[in-house]
């Protein structure tokens, strides 16, 4: 989850190369229209409607990526020179793919469009979301490239009453307005999934264990609350401001009654 600048090769250059193979100079019309959508509606699955192309051409548009995904300008995009600090899509540490932000299934015209690749996890790009592209309207999944917005702090994870039983959520932060706490909301639930909810699991068992190291075996609310203010800001300049430590440091934060839990469970733990 952050703001991203346009991927090198951005534009129409991929679409007029294309058409000017054999074969293909009847597709360039409306495939040009369809990419000027795409800039105008910012990529977005609200506004953006099919280009219509039927038959063999969806085939051939949809295949275009497999073509040409392995190497080359998009290979970059997949693998840029300076890696990111978590992924774009998620947040997450995992390893580097690449995501259609319009699925080519349903936008086939946009296969290869570089604006509508997005680098992203292994996670970002398998199972978790399936064919989703969209939810109930206006929920859709965040741009990298479009959605400035996209590089402040934007989510933190929601704790349920119970703390012993561990249950949570990922949430939009409340500072945001109505309608991007729609699509962050969207966004957060539907791709952070089985990996994310494990990846939390482990961060909060040795919790107490590292927080002790720091603040002592009886530390106060507010000595721990500095420590996690830290770690918080270590997560941060280590790995984004949305990547998964952060959302979940954020959470703990801003709960009250999970830094009393963390408290708690400092102080019992054995000497
Ligand atoms: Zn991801």
């Amino acid at each position: 989850m952050k703001h991203l600048p346009p991927p090198p090769g951005a534009g129409n250059g991929i679409i007029l190369r294309q058409c000017r193979k054999p074969g293909w100079g009847g597709r360039q019309a409306l495939w040009l229209a369809a990419a000027a959508n795409y800039h105008r509606f910012s990529g977005n699955p609200w506004r953006v409607r099919p280009a219509g192309f039927t038959g063999a051409d969806v085939d051939a548009l949809y295949a275009l990526y497999d073509s040409r995904g392995g190497s080359g300008p998009i290979a970059r995009i997949r693998r840029p020179a300076i890696p990111f600090d978590s992924c774009p899509m998620c947040g997450s540490l995992g390893g580097r793919s690449l995501d259609h932000a319009l699925p080519r299934g349903v936008y086939p015209e946009f296969s290869i469009l570089h604006e509508n690749l997005v680098p992203a996890c292994t996670m970002c790009n398998s199972d978790e979301k399936g064919g989703v592209y969209r939810g109930r309207r206006p929920e859709r999944f965040i741009h990298p490239y479009y959605d400035r917005w996209a590089s402040r702090s934007l989510w933190r994870v929601e704790f349920g009453p119970d703390l012993d039983a561990l249950q949570f959520r990922p949430v939009a932060l409340p500072t945001l307005s109505r309608a991007r706490r729609r699509i962050v909301d969207f966004h957060v639930q539907t791709l952070l999934g089985k990996e994310w909810r494990d990846s939390v699991r482990r961060e909060w068992g040795p919790l107490p264990a590292k927080l002790r190291r720091r603040v002592g075996a009886a530390p106060s609310e507010a000595a721990l609350r500095i420590e996690l203010e830290t770690r918080l800001q270590d997560a941060i300049d280590c790995n984004g401001v949305n990547c998964w430590d952060a959302g979940l440091l954020r959470g703990v934060l801003a709960d009250p009654s999970v830094v009393t839990k963390l408290v708690e469970r400092v102080r019992a733990l054995p000497a």
